[in-house]
């Protein structure tokens, strides 16, 4: 049994990186770049006013204040100003080129305006209300690194360099295939033992929101020979078969055995982890395979910790794994050590309050909780008070 980083890695390692292709910026969130961003004109390409006022020359401000300057022209966002005339002030807009000749912008509130006069008290530093051209970003810089995982700052930034397209990771297409007797469509006629397969849709939401495509290849009873056929037409043009259910050691647990009858390599298919435990992680040629536990729980949260990772390296994303936090806990949390403990808890502020229900059938607590505390595999638990590890089941 592999403990649940070194499984972690395995998997990681492993990830084939998908081509890329490119698409229009508004198709680019949660999206990973497959180029880096380089800033191919300073931003801002020009110098601009960062206020409403007068753009002037300090020189023009001889002697001791106050002074009296006629306005001459005007600078508006969009168009190209007249030179300053010596001696003089431009009215100016927020967004509009600094005219040539002026070093400076007072703002409106600080001058008196009488007439085609602007009287001012006071001399602005230079570059006052300047917003130079390059003082963002120079030209040349680096703006977004390449497996960049795109958020809206980033594609407002994108838009800002004048970029309407971005190369991107290609989505890895991921098959869903449950199996179990006992899975009817949920919504359908309920039959004596029957329960509505409801890893499918929990499962395709996780992909989905991993930036992968996910399609839920038709359920499969527990005959080995049903298994390979519907294993053989799942691979078929997938980048990740999840395979879901029959993969621990009941006589009805055909899936590993199925696995290998269709020629594919399982490097491993046990990690210490609660809950969990049974997990196939294998390959055949491109395709990368997770055989995942069939108890909801397990599925779900088996899948939200290797498998969400594994699509986001698959597209290159720099960073695959979901970052920690750190949590108090609200009561005491008690362990068998040996296998690294996933608890379901609602996070409030810095408190963890872990579920009461942490047994693996039970859906609603997970459903219920926004946070994961982790306890290491080694420990036996933590008391009310301590500081523990957590994930958001929001940063997934
Ligand atoms: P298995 O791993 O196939 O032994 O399944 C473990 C438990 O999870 C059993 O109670 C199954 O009925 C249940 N189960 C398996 N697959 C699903 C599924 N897709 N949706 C809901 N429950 C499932
Ligand atoms: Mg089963």
């Amino acid at each position: 049994m592999l403990p649940f980083e070194e499984a972690l890695r395995q998997i990681l390692q492993a990830a084939p990186v998908m081509s890329s292709e490119r698409i229009a910026l508004g198709l680019g969130a949660g999206r990973v770049l497959a180029e880096e961003v380089i800033a191919h004109t300073p931003l801002p390409t020009f110098d601009y006013s960062a206020m409403d006022g007068y753009a002037l020359a300090r020189q023009s401000l001889a002697g001791a204040g106050p002074w009296a300057l006629p306005v001459r022209g005007e600078s508006r966002a969009g168009a190209q100003p007249t030179p300053l005339e010596p001696g003089s002030v431009c009215r100016i807009f927020t967004g509009a080129p600094i005219p040539e000749g002026a070093d400076a912008v007072v703002m409106q509130e600080d001058v008196a305006r009488r007439g085609e006069t602007a009287e001012l008290r006071e001399r602005p530093p230079v570059g006052a209300h300047i917003r130079r051209r390059g003082d963002d970003l120079a030209e040349g810089a680096s703006a977004l690194a390449r497996g960049t995982r795109l958020n809206a700052f980033q594609l407002g930034l994108a838009a800002a360099l004048d970029r309407s397209e971005l190369l991107v990771a290609r989505r890895p297409r991921v098959t869903i295939l449950c199996t179990g007797e006992e899975l009817r469509a949920p919504g359908s006629t309920a039959t004596p033992g029957s329960i509505p397969e409801s890893n499918g849709p929990s499962l395709a939401a996780l992909v989905v929101s991993a930036g992968g495509v996910a399609a839920l290849a038709p359920r499969t009873g527990d005959t080995l020979e049903g298994t390979e056929r519907a294993i053989v037409a799942a691979l078929r043009g997938s980048d990740l078969l999840l395979t879901v259910g029959g993969v621990s050691v009941g006589e009805h647990d055909l899936v590993r055995a199925a696995l290998a009858n269709v020629g594919a390599e399982l490097e491993f298919w046990k990690v210490q982890i609660k809950p969990g435990k049974p997990l196939a992680f294998g390959r055949f040629g491109e395709t990368r395979i997770l055989g995942l536990p069939g108890n909801p729980v397990s599925a779900q949260l088996t899948f939200a910790l290797f498998g969400m990772p594994l699509l986001r390296a698959m597209q290159g994303d720099r960073h695959p794994v979901p970052t920690r936090g750190r949590a108090r806990l609200h009561a005491d949390l008690s362990q068998k050590p040996g296998r690294t403990g996933f608890y379901r808890a609602v996070l409030d502020g810095d408190l963890a309050i872990t579920a009461q229900n942490q047994a693996s059938g039970s859906t609603a607590s997970l459903a219920d909780a926004n946070a994961l505390v982790i306890v290491p595999a080694h420990s036996a638990g933590f008391k009310a008070g301590e500081s523990v590890e957590t994930i958001r089941l929001a940063e997934l």
